[in-house]
């Protein structure tokens, strides 16, 4: 999705246009504004979202709904897993996808590796509602870097390695992050047994795109699962690739999750369970194609 922005002097009015669905999203307020080293970053107040963070014009995540995106990326991976103890987490800027993680009781370490540390100090101080747990566990450590040095210096030592990185854009930060290098290197970076999750576009007008990144993993990992959860704020059905040589999120019975969920998930979900967990890999004819055919 690109925007284009439209400011006008006086209400200093942002138009986010998105042609995923060429749905207006209004900005009633601009909190903060910076052109860091990496990307523009914005937190804004949607006319209709709650307060959310913007990268260079892609919305990225919104108080309204960010639970429905961060428990879909960190849950059936983790859940999959059994018993993850350290966790990886490329980008995940907002510190919502390290909050997810924290909740598992059998995790004694989460490393988020950002690469643009004022993305996660604006974080902290506009969105709090979405990492503040995070932050302030003892259990979590950010690391500001690039993700891929990060990973191909790891050998043997993660459980999971979630990416939450930005949309592969030409020459963006996050496009070397979606190589089959750098899922090599995920896959040497994990303990036996590891999963990885990514997010991946989506399964609507960047359907190509997920399927790309979905044929890349499979020359890496011998399980891959893509599946979707709709996001409002992206105004599309979002993908996620569940990849591992072992575990299998699709072999958990809804029944099975539910129970995984209560033994080893700390606090309350709000979107994810076994029914949901079933509706999310289950995945359209058109979709399934685009993924056979690519
Ligand atoms: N939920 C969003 C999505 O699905 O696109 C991702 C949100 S999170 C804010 C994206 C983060 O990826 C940003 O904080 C950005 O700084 C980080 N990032 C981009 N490229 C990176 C890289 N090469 N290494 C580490 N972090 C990176």
């Amino acid at each position: 999705m690109s925007f284009s922005k439209m400011s006008k002097l006086g209400s200093y009015f942002i138009e986010f246009i998105s042609p995923t669905s060429w749905h207006v999203r209004g900005v009633r307020k601009i909190y903060y504004s910076e052109e860091s080293k990496y990307q523009r970053i914005d937190v804004v107040e949607f006319e209709d979202l709650g307060r959310g963070l913007v990268l260079d014009g892609k919305v990225q995540s919104a108080l309204y709904d960010e639970f429905i995106y961060h428990e879909s990326l960190v849950h059936p991976a983790l859940i999959a897993h059994g018993k993850p103890e350290r966790v990886l987490i490329i980008g995940g800027g907002e510190g919502a996808t390290a909050r997810e993680a924290l909740k598992h009781k059998s995790v004694r370490e989460v490393i988020m590796v950002d690469l643009d540390e004022a993305v996660v100090n604006a974080s902290k101080k506009y969105l709090p509602e979405m990492g503040a747990d995070a932050f302030s566990d003892p259990r979590f450590k950010l690391v500001v870097g690039d993700g891929r040095k990060y990973v191909e210096a790891a050998w043997g030592e993660f459980d999971a390695i979630i990416i939450d990185a930005t949309d592969p854009m030409e020459g963006g930060p996050a496009s070397l992050l979606y190589t089959v290098e750098f899922y090599r290197a995920v896959k040497n970076a994990m303990r036996p047994g590891g999963v990885m999750v990514t997010q991946a576009a989506n399964t609507s007008d960047a359907l190509d795109v997920m399927a790309s990144i979905h044929k890349t993993i499979s020359t890496v990992f011998k399980v891959t699962r893509p599946y979707s959860a709709y996001v409002t704020s992206y105004d599309a059905p979002w993908g996620f690739i569940f990849a591992s040589d072992s575990a299998d999120p699709k072999a958990i019975p809804p029944s099975d999750v539910d129970s995984k969920i209560a033994a080893n998930v700390k606090g309350s979900l709000k979107y994810y369970d076994g029914e949901t967990h079933v509706h999310m890999f289950s995945l359209p004819k058109n979709v399934r194609e685009a993924f056979a055919s690519a």
